[in-house]
C-alpha cells in the first residue's frame, strides 16, 4: 500500500483526504489540481517551520509566489492572540482574496491556520498539510477550526472545510514517540465508536505502529480517516451523531485545560476515555468488560489513564462546566455502548450527568 484516497463527501463543499509517502515532494501538481492560487501562505510552528516549511516554500515558490507565516509551537499559541499576529503577517506580505492558505504541522497549525483561512477576507482557500499522526487521523479532517481562550479550549472558532488534505506520513519519522502514541488516542477512540474489528487490529498491530512501519502506518491514518469522514458526511454541523466524535473529550478537554496544556492533547483524551468509560458503567451505558479492554489498550499504548494527582477533582468539574458541549449549565459526555457502537438515547448523542456521578467517575480514576 503507499497511498489512499478518501472522499469527504460534503457536496460543492466534499474534498478528497490522500495519504501515502512522497506528498510534500510534489506538491506543486498536488495543489495546481485541488487548489490552484496565485498566491500561497505556509502556516506552520516554529519546530515544523525549520524542518517542513522552509524547503516546501522553496519548492512551491519556483511556480507560485510563497511565504512562510510561523508561530511558536505548542496548545499556548492557540489563542486569539496568535491569529491576529499570523493575519497581520499575511496582510503585510499583500496575500489577497484569491490566494491559499497551507496548514503545515499537527492539531493546534491545523486549527489556528484553519480559524485564519475562515475569517482572513471574510474567508479564503484552505488545505491542511498534516504532519502529527493526530492531525492525520483526526484534526485535519472535518473543517473545525479555532482557538482557545483563557474559559476553556476551542471556544472561538469556525466551520472552514479545507480544499484537501494530504498527509504525508514520511514526516512522522521526525515526530517524537509520545506525540505519536498521542495520535493514537484519536485513533482508539475512533475504533471505540465505531469500528470494534479496528480496533482488534490496532491492539494487535500496536508494534508496528509504534515503530513507525510506512503501511502500518498509512492503514492505521486511512481507517480513522474514513471513520471521521463518514461521520462528517452524514452531520457536518455537529447537529447530531458527530457529537459521537467527542467520546472522550467532556472530561478530556477539562483534564487539558484544568493542568494548563500540560499533557497532550491526545494524554488528555487517553484519560478523559477512562473517566467516561467508567461513567458509562456506573451510569449502567457502557459494557465494563469493554471499558476494561479500552484502559487496558490505552495502558498497552503507554497513554496515560489516571488523573494527575496535582488536579483536584473540583477544578476538574469546574474545567468540564465550561465546556462547549454543556447545556444550560449541565455537563454533557458522549459515551461509548460497547466497544464499536456509541451510546445513543432518546434520539441523543449525548447525555448530560449529573455532578456527583462525574465527582465518582473521576475520584475513581485516580
Ligand atoms: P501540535 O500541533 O502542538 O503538535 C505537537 C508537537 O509536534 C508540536 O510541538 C509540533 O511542532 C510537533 N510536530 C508536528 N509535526 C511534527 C513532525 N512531523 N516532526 C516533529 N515534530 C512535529 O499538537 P497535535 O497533538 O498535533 O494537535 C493537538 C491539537 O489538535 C489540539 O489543539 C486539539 O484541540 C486539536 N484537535 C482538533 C480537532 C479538530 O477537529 N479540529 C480534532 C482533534 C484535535
Amino acid at each position: 500500500m503507499s497511498r489512499a484516497s478518501i472522499r469527504v463527501a460534503l457536496g460543492a463543499r466534499g474534498y478528497d483526504v490522500i495519504v501515502g509517502t512522497g506528498l510534500l515532494g510534489e506538491l506543486t501538481r498536488l495543489l495546481a489540481d485541488t487548489c490552484p492560487a496565485p498566491r500561497y501562505a505556509i502556516i506552520a510552528d516554529t519546530h515544523v517551520a525549520g524542518r517542513y516549511g522552509t524547503p516546501l516554500r522553496d519548492l512551491l515558490a519556483r511556480t507560485v509566489p510563497t511565504i512562510l507565516a510561523t508561530f511558536p509551537s505548542g496548545e499556548p499559541s492557540k489563542t486569539r492572540e496568535t491569529w491576529a499576529g499570523l493575519t497581520d503577517q499575511l496582510l503585510a506580505a499583500g496575500l489577497g482574496r484569491d490566494g491559499a492558505i497551507l496548514a503545515l504541522g499537527g492539531g493546534v497549525t491545523g486549527d489556528l491556520a484553519g480559524f485564519v483561512a475562515a475569517t482572513y477576507h471574510r474567508g479564503i482557500a484552505l488545505v491542511q498539510l498534516p504532519t502529527s499522526l493526530l492531525a492525520m487521523i483526526d484534526s485535519s479532517v472535518g473543517g473545525k477550526t479555532g482557538v482557545d481562550t483563557p474559559a476553556g479550549k476551542n471556544l472561538v472558532g469556525a466551520f472552514h472545510q479545507p480544499r484537501a488534505v494530504f498527509a504525508d506520513v514520511d514526516t512522522l519519522a521526525t515526530l517524537p514517540p509520545n506525540q505519536l502514541a498521542a495520535g493514537l488516542a484519536e485513533a482508539l477512540k475512533h475504533a471505540a465508536i465505531a469500528d470494534a474489528a479496528y480496533f482488534d487490529r490496532l491492539v494487535a498491530t500496536r508494534e508496528s505502529v509504534l515503530l513507525r512501519d510506512r503501511d502500518a502506518l498509512i492503514a492505521t491514518v486511512t481507517r480513522s480517516v474514513e471513520i471521521k469522514a463518514a461521520i462528517v458526511a452524514e452531520d457536518e454541523r455537529e447537529q447530531g451523531r458527530r457529537a459521537v466524535l467527542n467520546f472522550g473529550h467532556t472530561v478530556g478537554h477539562a483534564v487539558e485545560a484544568a493542568a494548563s496544556y500540560t499533557l497532550l492533547h491526545g494524554e488528555a483524551i487517553a484519560i478523559g476515555m477512562r473517566v467516561e468509560a467508567a461513567l458509562g458503567v456506573r451510569l449502567g451505558l457502557t459494557d465494563a468488560d469493554d471499558a476494561s479492554r479500552l484502559t487496558d489498550a490505552l495502558d498497552r499504548f503507554g497513554l496515560p489513564t489516571g488523573i494527575p494527582a496535582a488536579l483536584t477533582t473540583d477544578r476538574v468539574v469546574e474545567a468540564a462546566r465550561q465546556d462547549k458541549k454543556s447545556r444550560a449549565g449541565t455537563i454533557r459526555v458522549s459515551l461509548m455502548r460497547r466497544l464499536g457502537e456509541p451510546m445513543h438515547q432518546n434520539g441523543e448523542w449525548s447525555v448530560p450527568v449529573a455532578e456527583s456521578a462525574l465527582r465518582a467517575a473521576l475520584e475513581a480514576c485516580r
